[in-house]
């Protein structure tokens, strides 16, 4: 491990997690997120805008041509397949793309654009004449930057000019060295090291420092700290940008700590409901009834997909073992596997490769699979102190306005301790959750 994470990483903190094992596993779900994302996420949500000068007019544009972009970074956005600018784009491209530069902090949910936005500020901003570097790109871990790197070349494909060089250990360069890439991007440790002990880069020629990820980097110290580090090294004039998935108070204190005098864009995720899922509950005794429940279920109605989770990566290895048996096709999602397998499995179930869908509380947290028409909580969402983990249950199985279809949730109950967690869950929506007889399945459907 390297030195400067080690010391960052302090004694097991809520869940029993390290700050390291916590930050591992934002990371780790962000790049799932990356992954396995292939378009924009819609939202009918609006932007909000908060501008550093309020007299100042508020431009926002609706093509990419209005941006007046260098011609060979517009081939690359039409290359990309994007036809026009993603909602937070509208805004934030304006005011990164201005002169003189501007600093700015946005927030907005994986997969709507804000990667895309700041890399085309970075290569628009660069002088490919300067054999030096000009912009700064940071990044929580190397597998996200590495994903980053890839847009910047995808969007730069014509631009071919303009270097790319990643700051990360183990790209080890001869002592003595001057950077000449245009576009370095890598994690704060090494970046810093870059700029202060071996002197590969400039701080001072910096004209972008973009940070991303902020919620992610924040959940170490020695991030924090290294970043702010690099930060107070880079010229006044440097255009400073920070982007954040989430936005809780912690990320706001560091944001403005970071970036002086910002405009803030921020693009709420869109609220999830109850609304049009139609819940059960089924009382059994053991595992091997649930499992029985669920064959009738299974045999009383058509499923087209589903995906069911379960509290232990041994119940769910288990239970797809016994689903196979049956005959069916199953996913399973488990928490040892690396993120690339994960979004390819989670990619095969998209493609309807696979009908069921088998995975731990752990790791479904915060993907998407929007075609899903029946949930199934094997095990109810419990947190760590054993009460009902309310946001889980409704993320699994809630809809967004947007995608409104109809769903059907099945919770299997199996203990006195399981059926309070339910009504609790029950409570806490105020939504009834019915009785389901699978002896008789007629009512379903
Ligand atoms: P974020 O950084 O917020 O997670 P990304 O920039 O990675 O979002 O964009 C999410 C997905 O949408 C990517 O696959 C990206 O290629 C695509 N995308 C980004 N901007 C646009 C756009 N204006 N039009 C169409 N697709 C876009």
């Amino acid at each position: 491990k390297p030195k400067a994470e080690q010391n960052g990483a302090k004694a097991a903190g809520e869940g029993g997690k390290t700050e390291e094992e916590e930050k591992e596993d934002k990371a780790a779900q962000s790049l799932l997120n990356k992954l396995i994302r292939s378009n924009l996420v819609n939202t009918t949500n609006q932007v909000e805008v908060l501008q550093r000068d309020p007299n100042s007019p508020l431009y926002s544009v609706k093509s990419f041509e209005e941006l007046r972009l260098k011609p060979q970074l517009l081939q690359g956005v039409y290359a990309m397949g994007f036809n026009r600018p993603s909602k937070i784009q509208e805004n934030a491209l304006p005011m990164m793309l201005a002169e003189p530069p501007q600093n700015l902090i946005a927030q907005s949910q994986s997969g709507t654009g804000k990667t895309a936005a700041f890399v085309l500020a970075m290569l628009s901003h660069v002088d490919p004449s300067n054999r030096w570097p000009q912009c700064l790109c940071v990044s929580p871990t190397y597998e996200l930057a590495l994903q980053t790197g890839k847009v910047i070349e995808q969007m730069g494909q014509f631009y071919p000019e303009v270097k790319l060089v990643y700051a990360i250990r183990g790209n080890k360069l001869e002592r003595g060295v001057k950077l000449q890439e245009q576009i370095v991007i890598g994690t704060p440790g090494t970046v810093l090291d870059w700029c202060q002990k071996l002197k590969f880069i400039d701080p001072k020629k910096i004209k972008v420092f973009v940070l991303d990820e902020a919620d992610v980097m924040i959940a170490t110290q020695g991030h924090q700290d290294q970043s702010i580090r690099i930060q107070r090294m880079l010229p006044k004039s440097c255009q400073m940008l920070l982007f954040s998935a989430t936005f809780e108070e912690s990320v706001w204190n560091f944001a403005k700590r970071i970036i002086p005098d910002p405009n803030i864009i921020k693009l709420k995720r869109e609220e999830e409901t109850l609304d049009t899922i139609k819940q059960y509950y089924v009382v059994c005794n053991s595992k091997e009834q649930k499992f029985q429940a669920l064959c009738n279920i299974y045999g009383a109605i058509t499923i087209a997909q589903a995906m069911i989770f379960c509290h232990t990566r041994k119940t769910a290895g288990w239970l797809a073992g016994e689903l196979s048996r049956e005959g069916h096709q199953v996913a399973l999602l488990s928490g040892e596997m690396q993120v690339e397998q994960r979004a390819a499995v989670i990619d095969r179930f998209r493609n309807g490769k696979e009908k069921v869908l088998v995975t731990t509380n752990v790791c479904a947290r915060g993907i998407d699979v929007e075609q899903v028409s029946v949930v199934i909580n094997f095990d109810l969402p419990v947190d760590k102190d054993g009460n009902p983990d309310n946001e889980t249950y409704l993320h699994r199985i809630g809809r967004t306005g947007r995608f409104g279809k109809r769903g059907l949730a099945i919770n299997m109950v199996d203990s006195k301790f399981s059926m309070s967690i339910l009504e609790r869950i029950q409570e806490h929506f105020n939504k009834t959750i019915e009785e389901l007889d699978t002896d008789d399945l007629d009512e379903i459907e």
